[in-house]
């Protein structure tokens, strides 16, 4: 083996971070264990039967050239039927707006690719996705964190934080947002509230990333627009995915951006894939023309729906007092505050002992903070299952309490 390995590696490989999420899971393989760890979507919301035929008609009609490289921006008739989604909704946007990505995992890293030096600042919610704060740190980014409210990031505490990063004479490379149910607090930010975000960016000068990858996967309530909608200066660049409305095993994703950023990102996507692999996209492109798409979709939103309520039933009928939650109008999460003297590490450990396992929400806070809060997935895992899930976390919740209360007395 080389003698200085340490030294050979690039800080960029010093910088990534194991997830804790990844670590987590780990723990959870067991079939024993009832999950709401990890963050997938129901397999039962798989359209495996329809893309059985679809497959294999492809593979006939077009042969060879489904196995052939495409362009890195994408295969066109993707772009375009992606595009029309957008259009129809009253977006304004073209081609040069929407690139294909491996997956919107691989959007996050080519933004911070293409935007993030060592040592930059990127502003993110406290909490935020944690691949979307890894994905920036790879980079050397410093994640400036913002406090939420029961509407996502709160504009007043974005402002002082612009205020105060300005009077160190620092420009954040951009700010980090979840609009729709966010991960990891099931979150969604009312038009009022983008609106706001939005005019700071401006007043500010910074580029907002808005990461959707929840957003079509709405139960309740009203849809609000997307920021890129409401911008109308090139100050937004949006992520978009297929995993959590078709499959994420697919990989693909997508970038709605300006232009001038969108052109750095596909060189920065050639060197690092040359292309999204051209036979996924051309199921895809078969799928969204199938209409399969929207049943299926439907589909899955009715069946998180049911699991969601279930879930939040349960809480309701078994948590025990001093505990609070969120209650997300779509999604995938829950995200659960303890009262502040406890601590959710110590909770997981009992947890993964009594087979049910949760991620812990401080992973989420890139600050440090959030050691009182838990998030809970809400997809993955049947009513039966979740209704017994609950019940176990909250007797060791409420076993919790009564220890941590008796040493606070002692
Ligand atoms: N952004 C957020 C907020 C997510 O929750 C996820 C997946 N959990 C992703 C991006 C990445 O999704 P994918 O790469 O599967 O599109």
């Amino acid at each position: 083996m080389i003698s200085d390995l340490k030294g050979t590696f690039s800080h960029i490989s010093n910088n990534i971070k194991r997830s804790a999420i990844r670590e987590i899971l780990k723990l959870t393989q067991n079939p024993e264990v009832i999950s709401f760890a990890g963050g997938l979507p129901a397999p039962e919301s798989f359209p495996v039967d329809s893309l059985d035929g679809l497959i294999s008609t492809m593979l006939k009609e077009e042969g060879a050239a489904v196995l052939q490289y495409d362009a890195t921006e994408g295969v066109t008739e993707l772009r375009e039927l992606l595009l029309k989604k957008y259009q129809d909704e009253g977006i304004e946007c073209s081609l040069d707006n929407l690139i294909v990505t491996t997956g919107s995992q691989q959007g996050l890293d080519l933004v911070g690719k293409v935007l993030v030096n060592e040592g930059d600042t990127v502003i993110c919610g406290l909490p935020s996705y944690l691949g979307g704060i890894g994905a920036f740190q790879a980079y050397g980014a410093k994640m400036a964190g913002v406090p939420m409210d029961e509407q996502g990031m709160s504009a007043d505490l974005l402002e002082a934080k612009l205020i105060e990063l300005a009077e160190q004479g620092i420009k954040p490379k951009f700010i980090y947002v979840i609009p729709d149910f966010q991960n990891p607090t099931g979150i969604t930010m009312p038009k009022s509230r983008r609106i706001e975000i939005l005019e700071l960016a401006h007043k500010y000068d910074v580029l907002l990333v808005e990461d959707c990858p929840y957003r079509e996967v709405r139960f309740e309530g009203e849809a609000q627009p997307m920021m890129y909608e409401l911008d109308n200066d090139d100050h937004v660049l949006t992520l978009g995915t297929f995993s959590k409305i078709f499959a994420p095993g697919l990989r693909i994703g997508w970038i709605l951006g300006p232009e001038a950023v969108n052109e750095k990102i596909v060189i920065a996507k050639q060197s690092a894939d040359l292309c999204t692999p051209t036979f996924v996209q051309k199921i895809a492109v078969r799928y969204l023309k199938s209409g399969v798409f929207e049943s299926n979709l439907k589909k899955t939103i009715d069946l998180y729906h049911q699991r969601r309520d279930v879930m939040l039933s349960e809480m309701e009928k078994c948590m025990p007092k001093g505990v609070s939650w969120t209650h997300p109008e779509g999604g995938m999460f829950l995200f659960i505050t303890l009262p502040e003297n406890m601590n959710a590490l110590d909770l997981f450990h009992k947890a993964i002992e009594k087979k049910v396992a949760f991620v812990t929400g401080n992973v989420f806070y890139c600050n440090g903070g959030g050691n009182n809060t838990m998030r809970l997935n809400f997809s993955y895992v049947n009513n039966e299952k979740a209704i017994e899930g609950i019940r176990r976390l909250a007797k060791i919740i409420e076993k919790e309490m009564v220890t941590t209360e008796s040493e606070i007395f002692a």
